[in-house]
């Protein structure tokens, strides 16, 4: 206790020295309501923003009256003493009167506390501050009018089907002031208005009837500070209880209310009154005088609306008027994600054009594809024919036979005939001789013109062994020439491949004249070549032998290259043909050295119904 006595005089004693020195100028507001009061906060937070904002040191005080719960003589009059003996050591430099009532007040009583310090009102009603004229000229401050007229034509236009206007109002002093304003503004609105007061009625009541509401009707309040069975409210809270009942959109004059259902209104800033009433004070604290302030005649109003009441009743957004205020608007898709959305375009429009270069690539490429595959199997034709001049020997050789034993045969049957012997079975001999040799001889020439032929690509079933037969005779013929011992092995039962006949006999052919050229300077015994087919490892399996010097090392990775040729007068073509063709098969060759003396060449093709035949078919 005895501590708590020297604790208060301690600092009291301060609060003198304080005041002696005066080092911060001092600004009293005194508000007319609850500290509590939405609009309060709001006019209290911008008036400290702008004092604050000044770079001097002020203190700002502020003072509640209370009011309408407090009033009355008595309570005037504890008022005053309880300021005047409060702010006794540090008197205000400005007071500012929030609202009606506190303007009131210091117009009755300022003159017994503090006479001469000038007074800034905020927030006061522009018929309140005219009826109080003329204001002493130390005091000072921009009214408000609330535009109850604006909001409720506005309402009007938003809905057209409404006939009827209900307005609510409260019981206590303050409400009865806006009801009397308000009736009189309902009596000037268009005539095709009926207007229906809800005033004073317990909140239970109100409530019901705002339930209860069609679609022609529209809803003003200015909320209220107490209802007909005397339950004390913030009006704003009063106008919640009324948006969440009404089956009717709400419209307010406070921007205090946009957020508790109502549509909105034409409103002024409370904020924007403390903030005016700031700079106001400012100017005083800096020496102006009242009465020399050149100041705006009312606060400015603006529509102000909320979203989603907006989006609930069904108002037409392109009703807005262009400088509406719209608060809890959720943004569009495009609004929200623009910057997502617009990276998405811009990678979509990225990748089509991509695609779409791509594609462009893609069919060039195929056409050089096919205009290299044209040209590479026009050089393989011009390789064949190179090959049939190279055979030309065998060829005639092998066409030769027949003939001679053709026209021996002719002779031996003239001779027959001359001598008059006339043994028709050995006649019959002859002639069937003659017409074998002759078949035997047409047949060299069949394959040769097939071989020979440019012919389109044509993929079917065939069988390995039987290309093998066909280049037999040739290739027999030429071994024979060159005195080399061929031996073709067939493999039973057949090795089918899907491919083109003629390429096949191609790759035989190519092959095996180069293992014939490999063997050509060696001994007697070195001079074999053996050709055979068969199926391995799931492959339709080609090999090549001889026996010849074999590869060097480092020629293996370049025998399949165009132009790569160690013969004297080799092109170097023949191998880099015969791996063109074995891939346009969907195979693939390869050569090795070995086993013991010489080289293999090995082609292994997909054997014909595999997926890989299928494949190569399709490329
Ligand atoms: P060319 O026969 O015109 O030289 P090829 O493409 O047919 O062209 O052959 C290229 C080279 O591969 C030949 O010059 C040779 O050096 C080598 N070659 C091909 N077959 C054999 C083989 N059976 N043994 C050793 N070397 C070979």
């Amino acid at each position: 206790m005895f501590c708590a006595c020297i604790l208060l005089f301690g600092l009291a004693d301060a609060g003198m020295s304080r005041a002696r020195a005066r080092p911060s100028k001092h600004v009293l507001v005194l508000y007319e309501n609850n500290r509590l009061l939405p609009a309060n906060v709001q006019g209290d937070r911008g008036i400290n923003e702008v004092i604050s904002s000044s770079g001097e040191s002020t203190v700002v005080s502020a003072e509640f009256l209370d009011a309408p719960r407090f009033n009355g003589e008595t309570y005037v009059q504890t008022v005053q003493t309880f300021l005047r003996e409060k702010y006794r050591a540090d008197p205000p430099d400005v007071i500012v009167a929030g609202g009606n009532g506190a303007l009131e007040f210091l117009l009755n009583n300022r003159a017994d506390f503090f006479p001469s310090v000038p007074v800034v009102h905020m927030g006061v009603d522009g018929w309140f501050a005219k009826a109080r004229q003329p204001l002493p000229a130390d005091i000072v401050g921009v009214p408000v009018e609330y535009d109850f007229a604006g909001t409720i034509e506005q309402a009007l236009k938003w809905h057209p089907n409404a006939t009827r206007l209900v307005v609510v109002t409260g019981a206590s002093a303050p409400d009865l002031e806006l009801e009397t304003l308000l009736r009189t503004t309902a009596g000037q609105i268009d005539g095709r208005l009926t207007t229906e007061f809800l005033a004073g009625l317990p909140t239970s009541a109100v409530l019901k009837r705002l339930g209860e509401l069609d679609d022609d009707a529209v809803v003003f309040t200015p909320g209220y500070f107490e209802d007909g069975a005397g339950r004390v409210f913030v009006p704003r809270e009063a106008a919640r209880e009324m948006a969440a009942a009404s089956t009717a959109p709400v419209y307010g004059p406070y921007n205090t209310f946009i957020g508790v259902g109502i549509v909105g209104g034409a409103m002024p800033s409370f904020e924007a009154m403390g903030r005016e009433a700031g700079s106001i004070v400012n100017r005083l604290l800096a020496g102006a005088a009242p009465a020399s302030l050149r100041l705006p005649q009312l606060m400015p109003t603006t529509l102000n609306v909320d979203w989603r009441q907006v989006r609930r009743w069904g108002i037409d957004e392109d009703a807005m008027p262009p400088d509406v205020i719209v608060h809890f608007r959720t943004p569009s898709f495009w609004e929200a994600y623009r910057m997502e959305a617009l990276t998405g375009i811009a990678i979509v429009l990225l990748q089509s054009g991509l695609l779409g270069g791509l594609l462009v690539e893609r069919r060039r490429r195929r056409g050089a594809e096919l205009a290299v595959d044209k040209h590479r199997f026009e050089l393989a034709h011009a390789s064949r024919l190179a090959i049939a001049g190279e055979l030309t020997a065998s060829i005639a050789h092998e066409i030769n036979q027949p003939l001679g034993a053709i026209l021996s045969n002719v002779s031996a049957a003239e001779l027959m005939l001359g001598s008059g012997t006339n043994d028709l079975n050995e006649v019959r001999q002859i002639l069937g001789d003659i017409h074998r040799d002759n078949l035997r001889a047409s047949e060299v020439i069949r394959r040769l013109r097939t071989l020979l032929a440019k012919h389109e690509v044509e993929r079917r079933v065939i069988d390995l062994n039987e290309s093998l037969a066909d280049m037999a005779t040739i290739l027999r013929a030429e071994a024979q020439r060159r005195r080399v011992s061929l031996a073709i092995r067939p493999e039973l039962p057949a090795v089918e491949v899907l491919a083109d006949r003629i390429q096949i006999q191609q790759i035989l052919l190519n092959l095996a004249l180069n293992a014939m050229d490999a063997v050509s300077e060696m001994a007697d015994e070195r001079r074999t070549v053996m050709v055979s087919a068969e199926q391995r490892s799931g492959m339709a399996a080609i090999t090549v032998r001889d026996y010849g010097d074999g590869i060097a090392e480092e020629h293996l990775p370049k025998l399949f290259d165009s132009f790569f040729s160690t013969k004297r007068t080799g092109i170097g073509l023949g191998l880099s043909i015969v791996r063109t063709l074995v891939e346009a098969q969907g195979g693939k060759v390869w050569a090795e050295n070995g086993p013991g003396d010489g080289a293999t060449f090995h082609v292994d093709l997909p054997l014909a119904g595999s997926s890989a035949a299928l494949r190569g078919a399709s490329g």
